[in-house]
C-alpha cells in the first residue's frame, strides 16, 4: 500500500445505510466476478482431502458441508436481511410457519409456559394450541392490545413470549418495547412476528426482542414465486440452538427460493413504502365511504393504538382491513365485484389481494373466537399492490356501488 493511500470507510458495513446494505449486503462473489449474486443449487460440498472434511466436521475450520444447514446463497440471503434488520445473526428456512415452528420448538421444552397474543396468523396459534401442548409446552393466550395482560399472564415457567403486531387481520398493535422489558423481568424472551410491518417499517429487536420471525413469502418476495422464511437476532441463540434444531431437524430453504428472496430484498424498501402510500391512501378514501362501517389501519387516525403505531412504526403498511355495512354476503358481493384486485390469501404482493378471514384464513374458529378477535362476518382485508391507487379506488368504489 502506498504510503498516504487511505481505505475508503465505505469499505465497513457499518458505515452503510440500510437501502445500500440491501443491493450489496452480504454478496460473496465467486471467482468469476458475477455482478448478480451466484446460485449454488447443490446439496453438498467436496473436500480437498480427509483431513479438511474431518476439520470440518469438528468446526475447526470454515467452510460448506451441506445445503440442510449451509449454502453460499443462502447464507448470502441471511447476511444481507441480518445488515437491513440490524441483527446479529439469521438462519432462512422454507417458509414462515418453518420459521415459527423452529424458533418456538427450538426455545421451549415439556413443562415450560408460553404466553401469546391471542390474535395471531391462523397456523401460529394452531401450533400454539394443538401442537405445543402434545409436548407438554403449556400456553396463555392474551388480549395483546393491553401490555399489563402479558404481565398477569406469566408464571414462573414461562420462557417465550410470542406477538405480532399488527395482528392479522383487524391490524391491532402490541407495545413491543413494553412487552419486550416484561419477558426479561421474568426470565422469558421475546419473539416477534413481523412480517405485517416488514423490516422497512419496524425493527423490534432495537425496542427490545430477543428473535424476530418473516415469512419471507410475503413482503420479501412480495411476488408470488417463492415461500421462504428467516429468524434474525441475538447471535448466541441463532447460532446456537436456532442453528442446530435446523441442522438436526432439516426445514431448509431451497437455494433456490434464496436466490429469490436476495433479489427481492433489492427492491423491498421501494415496494413497501409505495405499496404503504397506496394504502393509507385507500384507508383514507374507505373510512369516508357510507357502504363503510369501519376502517382498521394502523396509521389512520380512527386507529385506537394511533400513537402507538407512530411511536414504533415508520409507515402503517401495506394491509388494510375494513368492515362493511352489512354481513357476510355483502363481503363476498363487493369482493366478488372488483376487477383489478385479486381474491386470494397471500398478503404483500405487488399485486391487490383481498380476502375475507372469516370463512377462510380463520375459518377453523368458532364463531366466539371469531369476535374475540375482532372478525366478524362483515369484514375484508386488503394487500395494497403496486397499482396505481387511482385505479384502485376506482375498483372498490366500483364494487362498494354494488352493494
Ligand atoms: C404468512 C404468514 C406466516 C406464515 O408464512 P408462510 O410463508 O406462509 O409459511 C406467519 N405469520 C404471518 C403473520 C403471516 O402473514
Amino acid at each position: 500500500m502506498a504510503q498516504n493511500s487511505k481505505i475508503n470507510p465505505l469499505k465497513d458495513k457499518r458505515n452503510l445505510s440500510q437501502q445500500t446494505l440491501a443491493v450489496h449486503g452480504g454478496t460473496n462473489r465467486s471467482k468469476y466476478g458475477e455482478t448478480s449474486e451466484s446460485l449454488f443449487i447443490n446439496s453438498g460440498f467436496t473436500y480437498e482431502n480427509s483431513l479438511i472434511a474431518q476439520k470440518r466436521f469438528a468446526g475447526e475450520e470454515d467452510g460448506y458441508i451441506y445445503s440442510r444447514f449451509s449454502n453460499p446463497t443462502v447464507n448470502m440471503f441471511e447476511e444481507r436481511m441480518a445488515l437491513i434488520e440490524g441483527a446479529e445473526a439469521a438462519r432462512a428456512t422454507a417458509s414462515g410457519m418453518a420459521a415459527v415452528s423452529l424458533a418456538l420448538m427450538s426455545q421451549l421444552r415439556a413443562g415450560d409456559h408460553l404466553v401469546a397474543g391471542r390474535a395471531l396468523f391462523g397456523s401460529c396459534r394452531y401450533i400454539i394450541e394443538e401442537y405445543l401442548p402434545r409436548w407438554g409446552i403449556s400456553s396463555t393466550l392474551v388480549d395483546g392490545v393491553k401490555a399489563e395482560n402479558f404481565a398477569a399472564a406469566i408464571r414462573p415457567n414461562s420462557k417465550v413470549i410470542f406477538i405480532e403486531s399488527p395482528t392479522n387481520p383487524t391490524l391491532e398493535l402490541v407495545d413491543i418495547e413494553k412487552v419486550a422489558k416484561i419477558a426479561h423481568e421474568n426470565g422469558a424472551i421475546l419473539i416477534v412476528d413481523n412480517v405485517f410491518a416488514s423490516s422497512i417499517l419496524q425493527k423490534p429487536l432495537k425496542l427490545g426482542a430477543d428473535l424476530v420471525v418473516y415469512s419471507a413469502t410475503k413482503h420479501i418476495d412480495g411476488q408470488g414465486r417463492a415461500l421462504g422464511g428467516i429468524i434474525l437476532g441475538d447471535k448466541t441463540i441463532i447460532e446456537g440452538d436456532i442453528h442446530n434444531f435446523l441442522r438436526q431437524t432439516g426445514p431448509s430453504i431451497s437455494p433456490f427460493n434464496a436466490w429469490i428472496m436476495l433479489k427481492g430484498l433489492e427492491t423491498l424498501e421501494l415496494r413497501v413504502n409505495k405499496m404503504s402510500k397506496n394504502a393509507k391512501k385507500i384507508a383514507k378514501f374507505l373510512a369516508k365511504h357510507k357502504k363503510i362501517k369501519r376502517v382498521f389501519y394502523p396509521l389512520h387516525k380512527s386507529h385506537p393504538q394511533y400513537e402507538l403505531a407512530k411511536k414504533q412504526m415508520k409507515k402503517g403498511s401495506s394491509i388494510v382491513s375494513f368492515e362493511v355495512k352489512g354481513d357476510q354476503q355483502t363481503a363476498f358481493k363487493l369482493a366478488d365485484n372488483l376487477a383489478i384486485i385479486l381474491i386470494s390469501n397471500n398478503l404483500g404482493d405487488a399485486k391487490s389481494i383481498i380476502s375475507h378471514p372469516a370463512t377462510t384464513t380463520h375459518q377453523r374458529f368458532s364463531e366466539k373466537e371469531q369476535l374475540e378477535m375482532g372478525i366478524k362476518p362483515s369484514l375484508l382485508r386488503l394487500s395494497v399492490g403496486l397499482e396505481n391507487v387511482d385505479d384502485l379506488i376506482r375498483d372498490l368504489n366500483f364494487a362498494l356501488e354494488q352493494i
